[in-house]
């Protein structure tokens, strides 16, 4: 077995992992990234696209957003359908001018991945971790990780361990539940997920209400768009065939007489049955970041956003820890994401029961479907209730 030595061993190499070792090799703090898949496989798994004003500012000021204000979008307002009529909410205007920065992940992970490759950091691909140990007492973490082509196993011996591994994190098995206090929400419907080859409606988010298939169409480069299709909890993706998904993406995204554009389906997923979230976000020398802490709901588009807030809260702390032998920050990292996270959690939730009615009976479909009106109706004037969309929409 291959033995290592560094000072922060970081498991996954998505958007929190990768942030946390490029940020950590600035302060000449050592770190190994493990990931279980190849590069190629992480450098091609598309998954978000909107990405917050702060998270730019964060990666610009960190040296990492180059190809993506190079090469990315912005967006500064959507358009809710509803009942075939359709209206813009102006959020950037309302939040004063923070614009969304539309990039694909797999882009962003991959322009990390070179960065921190060029600086001469290392990344262990094809090294699925199979333990860690860093409870509180133990004099170091450690981190046991085999070779996915059944080559030398590895042990790494370090300080902190940063468990970045995403929603099936192993790090839930090493940070017992009672210490976790995880928190779960099922949703009574699932989503259907795809990536299109038709170019974006307007350039803008475009959200449809529908008493059973809420949808969204979202610009992920000027040829591609994501679309999200609700469907019903028990559904697979083998009982959506391309005609039907079309039939359904047109009864909702229809603006005035402009039905959705079709196009060639290139991805088809289903996703969205549980958001979990730690309410312990750390134990001994193991910390927890982005969807391995929590994996919340697609609406709002915020999970890779607070994956990446988590590194940058995460590696101050370390700095702090290794330049001034501060402590505290560390400490402090649950206590200091905990609003945070939850505030995007209140969010997504609230998005959710706008754009989506859930299965019930009839008398709650009713007052759901009033309440939605009335949500629109305070959006369609941009008073109070757009500021406040627009405001958590746009991110801080
Ligand atoms: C369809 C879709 C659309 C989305 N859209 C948006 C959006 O627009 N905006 C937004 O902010 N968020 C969005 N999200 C959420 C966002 O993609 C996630 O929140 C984000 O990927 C979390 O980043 P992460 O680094 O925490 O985890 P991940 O990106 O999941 O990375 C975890 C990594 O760990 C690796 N790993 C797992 N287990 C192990 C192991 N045992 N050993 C070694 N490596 C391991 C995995 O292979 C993976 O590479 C979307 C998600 C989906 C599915």
């Amino acid at each position: 077995m291959k033995k290592l030595q560094v000072d922060v061993g970081i498991v996954g190499a998505g958007p929190a992992g990768l942030t946390l070792a490029n940020v950590l090799r600035e302060h000449g703090i050592t770190a190994i990234v493990v990931e279980k898949g190849t590069r190629q496989e992480v450098e091609t798994k598309a998954r978000a696209g909107l990405i917050e004003h702060r998270t730019v500012a964060f990666l610009e000021r960190a040296g990492l957003a180059t190809e993506l204000l190079a090469n990315g979008m912005t967006t500064d307002s959507c358009t809710f359908i509803h009942e075939g009529e359709a209206f813009s909410v102006p959020y950037a205007d309302l939040a004063g001018g923070r614009k969304h920065h539309i990039y694909p992940q797999q882009f962003l992970v991959r322009d990390l991945i070179a960065t921190y490759l060029g600086r001469g950091g290392d990344i262990l691909f094809a090294h699925e971790v199979t333990a860690l140990d860093g409870a509180h007492g133990a004099q170091a973490a450690t981190i046991s990780a085999s070779a996915v082509d059944g080559a030398e196993s590895v042990e790494i011996r370090c300080d902190f361990i940063a468990a970045c591994d995403g929603s099936d994190s192993i790090a839930h098995r090493a940070v017992p539940e009672s210490i976790r206090m995880p928190v779960t929400h099922r949703h009574p419907f699932r989503w259907l997920a795809l990536l299109a080859e038709v170019p974006p409606f307007v350039n803008e988010i475009v959200y449809g209400m529908h008493p059973t298939n809420g949808a969204a169409q979202m610009p992920r480069t000027p040829a591609v768009s994501r679309f999200y299709l609700q469907i019903q909890d028990g559904e697979k993706a083998g009982d959506w065939n391309d005609e039907r998904i079309w039939t359904a993406l047109g009864d909702v995204l229809v603006v005035k007489d402009h039905p959705v554009t079709t196009g060639v389906i290139t991805e088809k997923t289903i996703i969205g049955r549980s958001d979990h979230v730690s309410r312990n976000m750390q134990h001994g020398r193991i910390f927890l970041l982005g969807d391995a802490a929590h994996t919340i709901s697609l609406a709002g588009g915020k999970g890779m956003n607070l994956a990446i807030a988590d590194a940058e809260a995460l590696a101050a702390a370390m700095a702090a820890y290794y330049g001034q032998d501060d402590e505290r920050p560390l400490g402090n990292y649950t206590t200091d994401r905990r609003g945070k996270v939850w505030k995007a959690v209140l969010f997504s939730h609230w998005l959710i029961n706008l754009l989506h009615s859930a299965p019930g009976d009839v008398a709650q479909a009713a007052f759901s479907n009033e309440l939605r009106i009335a949500t629109i109706n305070e959006l369609r004037s941009h008073g109070p209730t757009a500021r406040m969309f627009a405001e958590e929409y746009a991110g801080e």
